[in-house]
C-alpha cells in the first residue's frame, strides 16, 4: 500500500472481523480487507478519530446485586478510555434504577451519559430482595 502511516488492525464492527489496512495518502484514506462500507468507515475513524463505546459494571448499594451493567449512550474518544473507567471505579448506584436509566450524565464533560443495560435493580427491588 503506498500510504504513509499505513496501520493493520482487526475491524470489530461486526463478527466477521476482517482483518484490515489503512493509511492515508494524496487521495484521502485508502482501506484494504474490508468486505463492506461500514468496515471501510470504520478504518478511517480509526485513522483519524478513533473512538469506542464503553460497556462495563458500576457497583451498587444493593448486597442482592452488588454490579449494575451499564454502557455509554454513545461512543467517548479512544483516548479518554481510561479517564472514563477511572470515573465510572468511583461511582455507586444507589437506586434501583431500571434498563436505560441514566446512571452518570454528561461524563467527563465528554457529552456523554452512562446508562443501565440491565433491569436487575428494578426487578429484585419490586420482589422486595433485601428485605
Ligand atoms: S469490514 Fe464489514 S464485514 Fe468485515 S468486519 Fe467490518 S463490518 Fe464486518
Amino acid at each position: 500500500m503506498s500510504t504513509e502511516g499505513s496501520r493493520a488492525f482487526t475491524c470489530i464492527v461486526c463478527p466477521m472481523g476482517c482483518r484490515l489496512e489503512a493509511g492515508k495518502g494524496p487521495a484521502g484514506v485508502t482501506v484494504r480487507g474490508n468486505r463492506c462500507k461500514r468496515g471501510a468507515a470504520f478504518a478511517e475513524a480509526e485513522l483519524t478519530n478513533p473512538t469506542r463505546t464503553v460497556t462495563t459494571t458500576v457497583r451498587t448499594a444493593f448486597p442482592w446485586a452488588p454490579v449494575l451493567p451499564v454502557r455509554t449512550d454513545a461512543e467517548i474518544p479512544k483516548g479518554k478510555v481510561k479517564e472514563f473507567m477511572a470515573f465510572i471505579r468511583g461511582l455507586v448506584v444507589r437506586e434501583p434504577v431500571g434498563i436505560g436509566a441514566v446512571v452518570a450524565e454528561n461524563v467527563l464533560g465528554l457529552g456523554r451519559n452512562l446508562i443501565a443495560t440491565s433491569n436487575i435493580l428494578a426487578e429484585e427491588a419490586a420482589d422486595g430482595a433485601g428485605e
